[in-house]
């Protein structure tokens, strides 16, 4: 493997590697070493990801090297240091309390991978946590960050999973009931692991130097196309945040935490935690028990709450970016979110043309989805299975939650249907619906089967779930299981259908 470490060599680190948690100030990573584990081994390795970075997912030393027991040549660990507005409230310092940088890889095809290991023990920005993740959480981050690749998603990746064999307490129900689980270390890969509240942390500082150090840094290393234009940057950031969310939307992806902490200035998803996918269709549902009183990151409000963030980061950016250019990147963002949004929805209903009335048909349809309790996914699959004027209510009702609201709203769905049909029957009109309305994805019932099975040792539920999240879109009969809506006895299990915060 090559390396090449910018964000080590071009930027400040502390002066300092000894353990303890502390305030950091003036630098924006320090240097730490992975704790060693006790007894590693592979739950998942991503081999086509392993090839394009060289790395030898075959040889123990790469074992070693991602259960953070060995440094492989080149690496030099780290862990950064960013704030963040969590729940809307300013939490000054956070950084990679459970995160390592192991460093930049240089893959084939001339791109960053930057290697980052969470779960590999305590970084000066642990708090009063012990650095750790459990396997649960680590199987989680794995499998949804393979399938939102596949799905076309913009997301940090995964490179790997190892067991450590050692055990991680967690208070799972915040009952005070802490309990022992099995330790995990997913190693996850990205051009940048930048997030919002990198800059927001000096800007609160009033630490100018370090401020503008990394806004040029990212501008050369992670935009070098924009060719050190800030108020173009910001506008970008807007931009692929708006897309990001328009992805999220379309696919029904709840992500759960967005604080300015979790926002990638690559406008990846990432920091996969109590996420979730809309099953019965909910504007306020969220998977995140911690948010269950606010809903502040629930389905409906994902959009509004990115904007937030960009505001958040545009606050950081004020002494440094022209102010017409931060509005006019806020401005940018409405409009690419609203447009995006009614073009993946004219996409997912296969309309042929655009109409003044479309984004009313999809808000109608919506709320009857909501009325009748339908299933997200599967009622829009559903809706490319016949031509439009032969489709009826019935066609929808084994995707109901709830037969009585099913039948209560039926005339309403009747008419939307008739509403639909209007609007004709292009040619291609179901390769493109089945192209944009995925008929598998990682829901987390489907997830807790492959980690209940996983802490027993047994992998298969585990490689099945991957092999058919490799093609979300396609029909796969062999995997027609892993596309039922949610089973009953998962409503209110643990983990099923909501969850808690950090893991
Ligand atoms: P998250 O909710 O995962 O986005 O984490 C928010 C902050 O808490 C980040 O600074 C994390 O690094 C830190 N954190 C979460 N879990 C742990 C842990 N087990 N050990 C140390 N720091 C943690
Ligand atoms: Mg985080």
């Amino acid at each position: 493997m090559k390396f090449d470490n910018r964000f080590v060599r071009e930027l400040p680190g502390e002066p300092t590697a000894a353990p303890g948690a502390r305030p950091v100030r003036g630098a924006l990573y320090s240097r730490v070493q992975p704790t060693p584990v006790a007894a590693p081994r592979w739950i998942a390795v991503n081999h086509a990801l392993a090839a394009e970075i060289d790395a030898e997912p075959d040889s123990p030393a790469f074992l070693q090297a991602m259960a953070g027991n060995h440094l492989l040549p080149g690496m030099e660990p780290i862990a950064s240091n960013y704030g963040g507005h969590q729940f809307g409230h300013w939490a000054g310092q956070l950084g990679d309390g459970r995160a390592i940088s192991l460093g930049e890889a240089i893959g084939r095809d001339g791109a960053r991978y930057e290697l980052q290991l969470k779960g590999a023990g305590p970084t000066p920005y642990s708090r009063h946590a012990d650095g750790r993740a459990v396997l649960r959480s680590s199987l989680r981050e794995y499998v949804l960050s393979e399938a939102m690749h596949a799905l076309g998603v913009p997301t940090t990746r995964a490179l790997s999973l190892v067991a450590t064999g050692e055990p991680v307490v967690r208070d799972m129900f915040y009952d005070g009931r802490p309990q022992q689980e099995p330790g995990a270390i997913v190693c996850r890969v990205a051009p940048s692991f930048i997030r919002f509240g990198h800059f927001e942390l000096p800007a609160a500082r009033g630490d100018t130097a370090l401020l503008e150090r990394l806004i040029d840094f990212t501008l050369d290393r992670d935009y070098p196309q924009l060719q050190g234009d800030r108020g173009r940057w910001f506008v970008e950031i807007a931009e692929r945040t708006a897309r990001l969310m328009v992805d999220w939307m379309r696919l029904g992806f709840v992500h759960g935490v967005m604080n300015t902490d979790n926002f990638s200035i690559l406008g990846l998803t990432i920091d996969y935690g109590p996420f979730g996918w809309l099953e019965n269709v909910d504007p306020l549902w969220t998977p995140n028990t911690t948010d269950a009183e606010g809903r502040r990151y629930a389905y409906g409000r994902q959009p509004q709450i990115a904007q937030w963030n960009l505001s958040a980061l545009a606050h950081a950016l004020t002494s440094m970016v022209d102010g017409d250019a931060l509005a006019a990147g806020l401005d940018h963002y409405g409009n690419t979110f609203s447009a995006g949004y009614l073009a993946a929805l004219r996409n997912k209903l296969g309309l042929a043309d655009a109409h003044d009335d479309d984004l009313d048909l999809v808000r109608e349809l919506m709320a009857w989805m909501e009325a009748a309790e339908c299933d997200f996914t599967l009622t829009f699959r559903a809706l490319s299975e016949s031509r439009p004027g032969d489709l009826s209510a019935r066609h929808f009702e084994a995707l109901s939650y709830n037969v009585q609201k099913f039948s209560r709203a039926q005339s309403r769905i009747e008419s939307w249907l008739s509403r639909y049909a209007q609007r004709g029957d292009a040619p291609d009109r179901k390769a493109r619906m089945d192209g944009a309305n995925p008929r598998i994805v990682p829901r987390n019932y489907l997830l807790q089967q492959a980690i209940d099975a996983a802490e027993k040792g047994d992998l298969g539920v585990l490689n099945e779930l991957l092999k058919a999240l490799e093609r979300p879109f396609a029909d796969q009969p062999q995997f027609e299981h892993l596309a039922a809506k949610r089973p009953e006895w998962a409503r209110s299990r643990a983990g099923c259908s909501m969850l808690s915060c950090s893991s």
